[in-house]
């Protein structure tokens, strides 16, 4: 290897740099499926990092549809969703997933993140402008970004700004955007002023609901049922299918006219292979476990109000989260890193989430719950927790809250 290729070097620079400041990511490679329990290096860890929200991942009988659609449909789709790769289950999953958002269509993307992408790129254009949470997933930033559109952010979870910056806009079509549950912080989006502000300045509103889908809600229809909104106020939802359905992909529900659009302009819709059918026939059969087994989503709240209510005993500083997101603030990225590897040496996998993901002085560790956890489980996170916190200076307040 070259050591006086310019190019290289300055890579390389910039790896030294990012790991001097404690923000190097490094990958696991796990060796067992998902489940409360993960094997890693041959160790059993107990996991609390997945959005396998409920315990969907691994279930015989979606494992079993997967098989089956395997066994009927080969391993590739074989081409895009325009040319030959539109199967008969891609087909029936888009009408089951449109049943159950309650839209008139929805269509299926091969990732959240292409989803996102290719529907706000298709909406808008330069004559455009875009609205979005500060702390919006970063896809829908990008996506944002590529589109063109005039460029706006409004504070975290304010309805009033985003009114305000409505109103001030003269732009052609404007686009608020904003995710449901905020992946790193795990609270919910204040979707009835949203929709309002939007209402009142004639702009679309777009949910990203990547993770209340399932989750949320009585039926699982995620933070719009929670809400009890609908397509009147909603009229763009965006889901995705690798964390409450277990599977993988994505899709984005609306009416006739919207989908029809999206399949026409979506660049990342129409430019990519489709999903493997049998990932379809998988997801076919998480959904209607879904909408059968209201129990998981019993289970996990019940499981989120254990853990915070053993969380406010011991004094930790959790973030205002009723999802099964329970970040424990912590500030210090070093920090954050060395409560996450204490607790690896107890046998307890859980992620350091540090910036650039979250702002500046904001590393936390992003605790996940899941219906596949038990009682016993959730008790010896929080014994773990209040050994490694007393441990690892400074104590339990954890220092700088994040930037809002
Ligand atoms: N939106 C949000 C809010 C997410 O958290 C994620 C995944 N981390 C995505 C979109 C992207 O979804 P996918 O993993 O399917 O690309």
């Amino acid at each position: 290897m070259s050591a006086d290729n310019p190019m290289r070097e300055a890579l390389a620079a910039e790896l030294a740099e990012r790991r001097a400041a404690r923000l190097y990511r490094e990958r696991l490679v796990v060796e067992s499926p998902q489940g409360p329990e993960l094997v890693v290096g041959g160790r059993r860890f107990l996991s609390f990092c997945s959005n396998d929200y409920l315990g969907l991942a691994a279930h015989p009988e979606v494992a079993a549809a997967f098989r089956r659609g395997v066994d009927r449909w080969g391993a590739g789709s074989g081409a895009s969703h325009l040319v030959t790769g539109h199967s008969a289950a891609h087909h029936a999953l888009e009408e089951e997933l449109a049943a159950f958002t309650g839209r008139e269509r929805a269509l299926l993307f091969s990732t959240g993140y292409m989803a996102n992408l290719g529907a706000i790129t298709a909406l808008l254009g330069r004559r455009d402008a875009v609205f979005q949470d500060r702390l919006n997933h970063a896809s829908l930033l990008d996506a944002g970004l590529s589109s063109g559109a005039r460029f706006r952010r409004f504070p975290h979870a304010d309805a009033a700004a985003l009114a305000r910056q409505l109103a001030g806009s003269g732009a052609r079509r404007r686009l608020a955007v904003t995710d449901g549950v905020f992946s790193m912080d795990g609270d919910l989006a204040p979707l009835p002023g949203l929709a309002a502000a939007c209402r009142e300045h004639g702009a679309w509103l777009l949910v990203d609901d990547a993770h209340g889908l399932g989750v949320l809600g009585a039926n699982g229809r995620g933070t719009l049922e929670h809400f009890g909104l609908g397509a009147a106020e909603v009229p763009v939802l965006m889901g995705t299918l690798g964390k409450g359905f277990g599977t993988a992909g994505a899709f984005v529900a609306g009416d006739e006219t919207l989908v029809e659009y999206l399949v026409q302009f979506a660049r990342t819709y129409v430019y990519t292979t489709a999903l493997p059918p049998a990932v379809a026939e998988a997801t076919r059969a998480s959904l209607r476990l879904v909408q059968s087994e209201g129990w998981r989503r019993d289970h996990l709240r019940a499981l989120v109000a254990r853990f915070r209510r053993g969380a406010e005993q011991l004094g930790l500083a959790l973030m205002p989260s009723g999802s099964p997101i329970q970040p424990l603030q912590v500030g210090d990225a070093g920090r954050a890193l060395a409560l996450s590897a204490a607790l690896r040496e107890r046998g307890i996998l859980i992620t350091a989430i540090r910036p650039p993901t979250v702002p500046a002085g904001g590393a936390r560790l992003r605790i996940t719950l899941s219906a596949a956890h038990g009682e016993a489980q959730v008790d010896r996170l929080l014994a773990a927790l209040e050994t490694v916190l007393s441990d690892t200076p400074p104590a339990v307040d954890g220092g700088a809250p994040p930037a809002a």
